[in-house]
């Protein structure tokens, strides 16, 4: 890695801000590292880098964690990222209910809260996601970085507005302005399955993939696409909507007024409404997931059916991204290994064979906070500067 230049005229207080932000990714992205291992990882001298630590240590976003190995001389000392410095609030604002953590800047939770929807929509929905923030902001007791909100649609995350919820009725709503005003925090908003796919990115993999594909699955069907280790919107906010691209030969009415999008066979709720049909037994998700485990006729053909057409639509992606890394996450998880193998033997079909061969298809983490806490990712990445090009 070199030495980090910015584009255009840099002055010495954006360099020392880049500079520091390079410093502090480094430590980041390490349990523990030496002053020594960081100046030969970002390129800067060992002054430089011994200053800037200084600021980061007088910050408190950066501790000093022992001592590490000796190579010859004094055994260096250690420095590691002050978990708990600071605190994040994360939203997901779900289908049934809205759900919020506090974080650390770890992405551990330390607090976290559900309110159910109750069918509210347009300004009550509003309240709700203003009473949501107001009620884990009166607990945290820590140095609060902001509010990161995931919710579903299409979503303008440079100006924090929903351009288009369908399930709240929302339009042009700009909620990161109007919560900003209101609770004078930074906030940020970002699509729900972009924000999956930050969650990723920042606090479960390692070493940290430079390109990755979230594919979530629960309500919907979404992708969140990390290019250069930066999440990628795309020209309209839409990058990885591929719930709403229509598969050929699929003619049933999707939420969106289209017919025949993936998200008819494939999100959750349209696999417990197919498997239902033939299987009674068949009424949640959980009865879903055992019903397919012990390899209910109807439960598996649906369920194995949706496995072929997402396989395809990662094909797709693959194709066009020559991604490497693709992670399946969200209730869909549930049905294990066998779904998992049907997705990633069409996606062998499908695909150009040193393209598939080239790509890793898993199930990503498993949480049920996974929204909320890439929300709370992507207000790290802003306020922190993570998300440096290397
Ligand atoms: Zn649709």
């Amino acid at each position: 890695m070199v030495a980090a230049t910015l584009p255009g005229k840099a002055t010495h207080q954006h360099t020392r801000a880049f500079n520091q932000q390079l410093v502090l990714r480094a430590v980041y992205d390490h349990s523990s590292i030496s002053r020594a291992e960081i100046a030969r990882q970002t390129g800067l001298t060992r002054t430089s880098v011994s200053d800037l630590v200084g600021d980061l240590l007088r910050e408190g976003l950066v501790e000093e964690s022992g001592r590490g190995p000796s190579n010859g001389g004094k055994a260096p000392i250690l420095l590691r990222v002050a978990a708990d410095s600071r605190h994040i609030i994360g939203l997901d604002l779900g289908e049934s209910a809205f759900s919020g953590v506090v974080v650390n800047l770890r992405g551990q939770v330390v607090r976290s809260l559900r309110l159910p929807l109750e069918g509210r929509d347009g300004e009550a929905a509003l309240d709700l996601v203003i009473e949501l923030v107001q009620a884990l902001r009166a607990d945290s007791q820590r140095n609060l970085l902001g509010v990161g909100i995931g919710a579903p649609g299409l979503i303008d995350s440079d100006r924090g507005v929903v351009r288009w919820a369908v399930n709240l009725d929302w339009t042009e709503l700009a909620l990161g302005p109007l919560l900003e005003e209101r609770f004078g925090l930074p906030v940020v908003v970002g699509n729900d399955s972009q924000v999956a796919a930050l969650a990723e990115l920042t606090f479960f993999r390692r070493p940290r993939p430079q390109n990755l594909v979230v594919l979530r699955i629960g309500r919907g069907v979404g992708a969140g696409v990390i290019l250069n280790g930066q999440l990628f919107q795309g020209d309209g906010y839409g990058a990885g909507e591929i719930g709403h691209v229509a598969v050929d030969g699929l003619t049933g009415r999707c939420r969106c007024g289209s017919v025949g999008c993936l998200e008819t066979v494939a999100s959750m709720r349209a696999l417990v409404a197919m498997a239902s049909q033939g299987s009674p037994e068949v009424v949640d998700e959980a009865s879903l997931f055992s019903s397919f485990a012990a390899g209910d006729g109807t439960a598996r053909e649906v369920a194995l059916g949706a496995a072929r057409h997402v396989g395809r639509a990662i094909a797709g992606l693959v194709g066009a991204l020559s991604v490497r890394h693709v992670l399946i996450v969200g209730p869909v998880a549930g049905l294990g290994q066998p779904w998992l193998e049907e997705v990633r033997s069409t996606v062998r079909q499908s695909s150009l064979p040193v393209l598939a061969t080239e790509t890793r298809i898993d199930f990503g983490h498993v949480s049920d906070d996974i929204v909320a806490l890439g929300a709370s990712a992507m207000v790290m990445t802003n306020e922190l500067g993570l998300s440096l090009v290397r």
